[in-house]
C-alpha cells in the first residue's frame, strides 16, 4: 500500500505550524505551493494512529514529491546518484536496474537540475 496522502489527517493546525516552521518550502525541490507533511517513519496515518508527529520526523514535501517519493522514484534516483559518485560504471548501474545506460545518463542529468521544480503536471 502505498500511503500518499496521511498528510491530510494531520490536525490542520499542526500541519500550518509545522510547514510555518519548516520554511514553507519544499524540502526536495523548493517549490513553495500544495505544501504537504511527510512522515520520515512511514508509520500510521492519524494522530491516534501515529504519535511520532515530531519535527524530526516530518518533512515539508510539495505534493508531488510527496507523490514520487512514495513511489520510491526519487530514492531510486538517489541510489544511482550515490552508486555513480562511488565510481560504479554506467552500464553497471544500467544492469542492476535493468534499465538503458542512456536512462541512467539521464537520470544523472535531471536530478543535478532539480527537474521536478519544471515538470507539473
Ligand atoms: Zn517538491
Ligand atoms: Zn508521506
Amino acid at each position: 500500500m502505498i500511503r500518499v496522502f496521511e498528510s491530510k489527517c494531520i490536525n490542520r493546525r499542526l500541519r500550518k505550524c509545522m510547514i510555518t516552521d519548516k520554511g514553507a518550502a519544499c524540502e526536495i525541490c523548493g517549490i513553495t505551493e500544495g505544501l504537504d507533511l511527510h512522515h520520515v517513519d512511514g508509520a500510521g496515518p492519524h494522530l491516534t494512529e501515529n504519535p511520532n508527529n515530531y519535527p524530526g520526523n516530518l518533512q515539508v514535501l510539495c505534493h508531488k514529491c510527496h507523490i514520487r517519493l512514495h513511489c520510491g522514484v526519487i530514492q531510486k534516483h538517489q541510489d544511482i546518484i550515490t552508486r555513480r559518485k562511488a565510481g560504479e560504471k554506467l552500464q553497471s548501474i544500467a544492469d542492476f536496474y535493468g534499465i538503458s545506460r542512456q536512462r541512467v545518463f539521464q537520470i544523472l542529468q535531471k536530478n543535478k537540475n532539480q527537474s521536478c521544480k519544471t515538470s507539473r503536471g
